[in-house]
């Protein structure tokens, strides 16, 4: 008889709600093992004996044959003596006091589920909350850990005897699938329709329905995974004008959701990565190159040649886009809210706030616990660059190489993420958004409240903005008083820089020179920054280089409107306001007049050195937009222009603190004068700012020698400067280092104000 050894293993990281029991149990069973497997709240612990080869086999493909979705961050192996277990079980779990692990996010329908809810004969035909241990509802259902039933919102749906077997089976693809559900147990739709007196149809009636409403030009709202969309038929111009105008949204792109990849193919070019990120479990948007035969119309994304797309990741979806009648070519499915405002997530609050903005709804009643907007990103170079990281992805974290104490890193005004850290975990919120109103603040609380709950974070520290206003930074500041806690305040652009090197692993003692280019971001002079070259560390920064500062007439209205940035660069570069300039012959008289004194007094006109508006800036001189419906919209339009054909770049002088785009402007006017095309304007520009931001990096290497340059900042969605900074200073000999993990916005400034705090309270103590 042969030798008998035995192994406890202990696994951590995304395994539960993932399969991973049912492959451990059969993958005992194919090693003839005996033992047990159990959750715990910490991961996974499993216990297993048999013959030291098969023991070893078991070992090494619990790592290499992991369930698609599982994510293993540890694997602790010990010997341990043989116990005589019989059999292989899967035993209760173990609820261990103050442990932690990370939450799955949400996963787009896997296609067995599919091939059920499209097979007539299924009992699971049509319906539209199939899901199994491979994917379905995760992170927006979840209300507690351990990841079990009664912790999520399908707590009010007994299984039935069928999906009850399902659950108990170790060998089923349903086993201890916490959302399990079918159409004799599980939630259902329903479509209400504003004063309609009968019964609302239900079922595949309901999504029927819906189908013709919109085939008709109708806008419906549909509660989705994590929130509402207002869906319409995005071929049908006069129904895509018509939720512009209800959502109060006139010039940002909307999302487009297509029925399949070949679908995607006939509207968008897509490569072989993009297709990957389209049709991956996550199903984020992804932005890709409209085809011109694309019927999707244009308004869908009028500034640039892109549009963005995703597939269908629920059932319902699926449902929407199946054969038959009033079959849609492709939906509108934009965010279930007015513009600025959360997207709703119950019932109620839908009917309530979206009354005015969607002929019907598509309701159902699974309750969702955590709203969670669609994520965003694109391929450049083969790689995902995420524009925002929210469903498919939170709350995944960022994992460091080293533990931070627990802290709340409450983000920034815009695009809210906020972080809380545990051990080497930062988990960063789903998308929040916009800090602007009472219900955004509202969403804010809850998710902290919750995430801290989910994640057994007990918060010892807060790390903010230093703008005083943010909302974000006013409640870190209050919940720290309220606690006696440490309030560690880190510059807007010190957090994009450090943000980037700890998404790119950078170890504690690190520094680079950081490339901070973003819209807006308080500095420690009190000035608006948003174009800074600093030297930094995680624990502290220099300002090595800025662009010169301009005064901002009117503060954020100049945001709004372009043309007012484009005057205090005329007057920078003593260029006379003559109206043959198109900013110029955008303002009135009086507005000329005001934004004169603005700029001659410094009146209501804050110091900015902020790339972004200099971007707004050069669009206004180029005549491209006066006035924006959505920040960086006219920068946007700008480096849609751009002629890659160009060879010519215009000059930026580089002082000793500054880079100065004075000479650029006067070189901008003089061919706007000569009517040389724009797209010749804008890559001139684009190319001259490549060359200054590698130039100063040159310098800063001479001086610090330091060659590691960190790429941070909302401007960074920019692929044209991108890829010429890029090239340039790869071609100097630098290492260059981009977000991988996180946006380059202000969606992973939580990440850099986390890990500044962390290193700051580390010098403090
Ligand atoms: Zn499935
Ligand atoms: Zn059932
Ligand atoms: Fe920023």
């Amino acid at each position: 008889m042969s030798r008998t050894v035995g192994l406890r293993i202990h696994v951590t990281g995304v395994v539960q709600g993932v399969g991973f029991r049912p492959f451990v149990f059969g993958l005992a069973e194919r090693h003839a093992l005996r033992g047990w497997v159990r959750n715990t709240s910490s991961g996974v612990d499993i216990e297993v004996e048999g013959r030291p080869e098969s023991v070893r086999a078991f070992a090494e493909q619990l790592r290499t044959e992991a369930p698609p979705l599982a994510r293993i961050h540890d694997l602790e192996v010990a010997s341990r003596p043989p116990d005589g277990y019989t059999g292989f079980s899967i035993v209760p779990s173990a609820p261990v006091p103050g442990a932690y692990q990370p939450v799955s996010p949400d996963v787009a329908t896997c296609d067995a589920c599919l091939a059920e809810v499209r097979d007539p004969s299924d009992r699971r035909h049509a319906y539209p909350f199939t899901n199994c241990t491979n994917c379905g509802p995760r992170f927006t259902i979840i209300t507690d850990i351990p990841y079990d039933r009664p912790n999520t919102t399908m707590a009010g749906f007994p299984l039935c005897a069928d999906c009850a077997r399902e659950y108990a089976d170790p060998r089923d693809r349903r086993f201890h699938a916490q959302p399990v559900a079918c159409p004799v147990c599980g939630p259902t739709v329903w479509l209400e329709a504003g004063g309609a007196p009968d019964a609302p149809p239900t079922g595949p009636d309901a999504i029927a329905e819906t189908r013709r409403r919109i085939a008709a030009g109708g806008v419906v709202a549909i509660k989705g995974l994590g929130g509402f969309h207002l869906a319409c038929d995005a071929t049908n111009p006069a129904a895509v004008a018509e939720l512009r105008r209800r959502k109060l949204r006139e010039g940002k792109p909307l999302a487009v959701m297509v029925a399949s990849l070949e679908d995607a193919r006939r509207h968008a070019r897509v490569d072989e990565a993009e297709a990957a990120l389209l049709a991956s479990a996550a199903a984020p948007i992804v932005l890709l190159r409209r085809r011109r035969v694309s019927r999707i119309v244009v308004a869908v994304a009028p500034d640039t040649g892109e549009i963005g797309l995703m597939l269908p990741y629920t059932p319902l979806h699926h449902l929407l886009f199946a054969p038959g009648e009033h079959r849609p070519e492709a939906l509108v499915m934009t965010s279930g809210n007015l513009s600025e405002e959360p997207i709703a997530t119950s019932n109620e609050e839908a009917l309530r706030r979206l009354d005015r903005l969607a002929d019907a709804f598509l309701l159902h009643d699974r309750p969702i616990r955590s709203r969670c907007d669609d994520s965003v990103a694109r391929v450049v170079g083969g790689e995902t660059m995420f524009l925002r990281r929210s469903r498919g992805f939170a709350p995944y974290p960022v994992r460091l190489d080293r533990s931070l104490p627990p802290l709340l890193a409450a983000g920034a005004e815009l695009k809210n993420v906020f972080a809380l850290t545990r051990e080497r975990d930062v988990f960063l919120s789903h998308h929040i958004g916009d800090m602007e109103n009472l219900e955004t603040l509202q969403a804010y609380e809850d998710g902290v409240a919750h995430l801290a709950r989910l994640f057994r974070i007990d918060i010892e520290a807060v790390a903010h903005d230093l703008h005083p206003d943010y909302m974000a930074t006013r409640y870190a500041l209050e919940r720290a008083a309220a606690a006696g806690l440490p309030a560690v305040a880190v510059q807007h652009h010190h957090a994009h820089v450090a943000a980037c090197m700890a998404d790119n692993g950078l170890d504690p003692e690190a520094r680079v020179i950081g490339l901070a280019l973003d819209g807006t971001g308080y500095g420690d002079d009190g000035a608006i920054w948003g174009g800074e070259v600093l030297l930094a560390g995680y624990r502290s920064y220099r300002r090595l280089r800025h662009l010169a500062y301009v005064p901002l007439p009117g503060g954020d209205r100049a945001v709004r409107e372009p043309w007012r940035v484009a005057l205090a660069w005329l007057a920078a570069a003593d260029i006379p306001w003559t109206p043959d300039l198109p900013p110029v012959a955008a303002a009135t008289r009086e507005e000329l007049r005001v934004v004169r004194r603005m700029v001659e007094l410094g009146l209501n006109a804050p110091s900015t050195s902020s790339a972004g508006r200099l971007f707004d800036a050069v669009a206004s001189l180029a005549g491209i937009r006066q006035t924006v419906d959505y920040e960086a919209q006219a920068a946007i339009a700008l480096e849609a222009r751009v002629d890659p054909d160009e060879a010519a770049a215009y000059e930026l002088g580089l002082g000793p603190s500054t880079i100065d785009p004075v000479p650029a402007v006067r070189a901008v006017v003089t061919d706007v004068r000569e009517g040389l095309p724009v797209g010749r304007i804008a890559a001139r520009f684009h190319r001259g700012l490549a060359a200054v931001l590698a130039a100063a990096c040159v310098d800063a290497r001479a001086e610090t020698g330091i060659g590691t340059v960190a790429l941070a900042g909302g401007v960074w969605q920019n692929l044209v400067l991108l890829d010429g900074v890029r090239d340039r200073l790869v071609r100097a000999g630098f290492r260059v280092l981009v977000h991988r993990q996180v946006p380059p916005n202000d969606g992973s400034l939580a990440l850099g104000q986390a890990v500044v705090a962390a290193a700051v309270l580390r010098a403090r103590s």
